[in-house]
Formats: structure tokens, sequence, C-alpha cells
């Protein structure tokens, strides 16, 4: 069976190392000149790893990723600091938590398809159009090539041509927060700034997330600010460190150190979709940010397309002489929980943008009750126990 897969980054990558995995005949369709990620991380985490690791990539991503030993989280202005999760050794979720340069974590899935299927990946095509004749999508690029599939993937990303081919404009709203992301060179930090394990900074309207990559050459900075001047959704919007700066007017010195050393600060403003009700029209369907797309306070958005992928292939395999059935069981096994993570990382904004945490008091007592051992396990276990290779697909 002939699978085309719209859109070479992480989901689609890793989709097609699942597919061809089962036997598949994969092709990847990619709009840009050359497969890349802008200079920014990528947390994967138990439950992505462990779908990532059942498609032989054992040795790819533990030399290349960064196991972190776990996170901590800082009051905004005093530092004050408590436990929010022990990883490492002391990590309880049965697969490893790595981090990583987006550009390397792409890099390795791109190697090793190219090394599985040479040619596997067409760049340069942009998708315009498909339509479904008998058994057949039929698929058409901008620059007017078309190409034949049994099945076709749109993993193409938040805004995605294959969902609008399938279902139409979505309705995107706005969240009045911004991301700025970056990284800062670890030479150019203090060492009272951790280099080994995540940190969280929390405050009134803002919070920041930090983590290594490379091994703890880099840091990965990624900040959240309530800001409603900022409305583009997209990876290369660059910023100045002067206007970073002026967001963190007030916070810690370190945080100050931090921002002022990003090489090049990016910015990103959130914007939330609401579910989709399908995910596939007969031969083609969806995967990643193209059907669920989500806020990043719970680093799930990639983590979920691995997690696609793999029960994706497993489908398809188990129901090879009927495709689209075999469809219906991917949607069926997925919805709920990708639905489920959406939600939760909405409601996160709450906690992390709290009007309690202005106050030291209030702000330590805040953290205490939130990130309490037993409520963060309630939140995160069933996130990162998840795993794809064995979860029920129900017919
Ligand atoms: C600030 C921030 C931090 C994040 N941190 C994390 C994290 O730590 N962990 C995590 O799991 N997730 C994180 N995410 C989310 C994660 O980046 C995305 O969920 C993930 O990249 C989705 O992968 P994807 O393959 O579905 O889409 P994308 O990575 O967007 O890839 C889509 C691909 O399709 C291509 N494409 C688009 N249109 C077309 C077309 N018409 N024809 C052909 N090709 C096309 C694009 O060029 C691109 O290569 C974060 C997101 C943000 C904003």
């Amino acid at each position: 069976m002939k699978v085309a897969i719209i859109g070479g980054g992480l989901g689609g990558l890793s989709a097609a190392l699942a597919l061809h995995g089962k036997g598949f005949d994969v092709e990847v369709y990619e709009q840009a000149a050359e497969l890349g990620e802008v200079g920014a991380g990528v947390q994967l985490t138990p439950n992505g790893s462990r779908a990532l690791l059942s498609l032989d990539l054992e040795e790819e991503l533990l030399n290349v990723g960064t196991e972190t030993t776990g996170k901590t989280i800082y009051l905004w202005d005093t530092a004050e600091t408590r436990d929010f999760m022990r990883l490492g050794e002391e990590n309880q979720y049965g697969a490893p938590y790595l981090t990583f340069h987006r550009a390397d974590l792409l890099g390795l899935l791109k190697e090793a398809l190219e090394k599985r299927k040479p040619g596997a990946v067409y760049l340069n095509k942009c998708f315009k159009s498909q339509t479904q004749v008998d058994d057949t999508v039929n698929v058409e690029f901008e620059d007017g090539t078309r190409i034949s599939a049994d099945l076709v993937i749109g993993a193409d990303g938040i805004h995605s041509a294959v969902r609008r081919s399938l279902f139409g404009q979505d309705q995107a709203e706005f969240t009045g927060c911004m991301a700025w992301r970056g990284l800062v060179p670890a030479d150019a930090i203090d060492e009272d700034i951790d280099l080994k394990g995540g940190s969280m900074w929390l405050g009134p309207k803002a919070h920041i997330v930090t983590y290594p990559v490379r091994k703890g050459k880099l840091l990965n900075f990624i900040a959240m600010v309530d800001r409603d001047d900022w409305t583009v959704e997209g990876w290369n919007q660059k910023g100045t460190t002067e206007e970073a700066m002026q967001d963190f007017v007030g916070w810690h010195k370190n945080v100050h150190l931090m921002v002022e050393n990003i090489e090049t600060p990016y910015k990103w403003a959130l914007i939330v979709r609401q579910p989709l009700a399908d995910w596939s029209k007969g031969r083609v369907t969806l995967l990643g940010d193209a059907c669920h797309s989500t806020l990043p306070f719970l680093s799930q958005g990639a983590n979920m397309s691995f997690e696609d992928g793999v029960v994706l292939a497993r489908a398809l395999s188990a129901f090879l002489d009927a495709p689209e059935k075999a469809l219906r069981i991917y949607e069926e096994a997925r919805k709920e929980r990708t639905k489920a993570i959406v939600e939760l990382s909405a409601k996160q904004l709450k906690r992390v943008h709290n009007p309690n945490l202005q106050e030291r008091d209030q702000g330590m007592e805040h953290i205490d009750r939130e990130y309490e051992s037993g409520r963060v396990d309630t939140r995160y276990r069933w996130i990162y126990g998840y795993d794809a290779v064995t979860t029920e697909l129900s017919e």
C-alpha cells in the first residue's frame, strides 16, 4: 500500500518511520526547500520517547538527546525554589525524559528514514488539493505536479492545508498570550543557573520554562507572557532582546541574564482551536498539530504526534484490507486522549499565571498547593505513562 505523508516535520517523519517499519511504501512531501527546524528546543516526555524508542531509534535518541535530571520551580522575583519533578535516575515513568534541539531531533528522524528508505522525502512540494476516486487519492501540488496514493496523511501542522481540503476553514482564537523562545549558550550564564535539569519560573502574568539541550551546552528558553499585541502564529518571527526584556521588568537577575543572552529571540502567538469532530474522510486522515494543535503548557504537541504515528501504523497494519475502517479505529484510539491533553493544557494557564504569585507568601502557598507531589503525579502520570505500542485498538 502506498502512503503519501504531507509535511516533513516531527510528526510526518516519525509517522513515516512507523509506517515503513510495518511494511508500507511511504513517501513524504514537504513544502520547504529543505527539512529543517528553527533554533529552539523540544521536550520528549516519557510517552513520546516510548513511542520513538519503539521505532528502533534507541541509540540515536540517547546519543543526541539530553536526559533531564529533574525540574525545579522558581518564584519569579525571589528565585525561591521547590521540587517539581524528579527525573533522571529517579524517573518513575518507565521511559526516558529527553530534551533536544529541534533541528537535532528532526535530523535524527530524517537520517533514519533516509537510511531505511532512501529517496522517501520529496522537497518543494506544497500540497494544494486532493480528490478521491474509488480507492485512489490524487494529490496536486502548488507547482502543478500530481501524485496518486492509496492513502494520504496530512501532517502539515497548525495551518494544515490538508485539513482545510477535508473540513474547510477552522476557527482559531487568540489566547491573549504569546511565547518568547530561543537558545542561550551555557558559557554566557552563571553557574547558579541549573544546566542539568529543567526549571519553571512562575510569575503573576508570565512563566518561563528552561531546559538543557546538546548535553548542557545550550539552555532552551521559553517564556509565555500575557500580552495581546502579538497575534502571529509562526516559527520564524523574530523579536529583539530589548522587547523581550520589557516583559521581565522586576524579575530575578538570573532571568535577566538568560533573556539578555538568548541568541535570537523568536515570538509566537498562542492560538487555540476547537478539537475536530472527525480527522478522516475516505482515505485521507490527519496527524499531529493538523488535527489537535495545543497550547504548549504540557509540552505535548510533538509527543502526541509521535503517539499518533505509532497508533496509525498499527491500525493500518491490523486492517490492511480495510484502510477506511483502520482510519476510524485510529481516530477512536486517539481522539479522547488528545482532546483531554489539549483541554488540560489550556487549563494550566490559570495555574502558571496566577495573581497569587504577585506576593511572596501567597505565591509560595500557591506553589506548595498546586505542585504538591501527589497532585503533580495525578496531573502527569496518565500523560507520561501512555504506551502507543500497546494501547487498545477497538473495532
Ligand atoms: C513555544 C512552543 C514550545 C513547544 N514545546 C514543545 C515541547 O517541548 N514538546 C512537544 O511535544 N511539543 C512542543 N511544542 C509543540 C510542537 O512543536 C508541535 O506540536 C509539533 O511541531 C507538531 O508537529 P507536526 O509534525 O504536527 O507539525 P510541524 O512541526 O508544524 O510540521 C509540519 C510540516 O508540514 C510542512 N507543511 C506545511 N504546510 C504544507 C503544505 N501545504 N504542503 C507540504 N508541506 C507542508 C511544514 O513546512 C512542516 O515541515 C511546542 C510548541 C510551541 C509553540
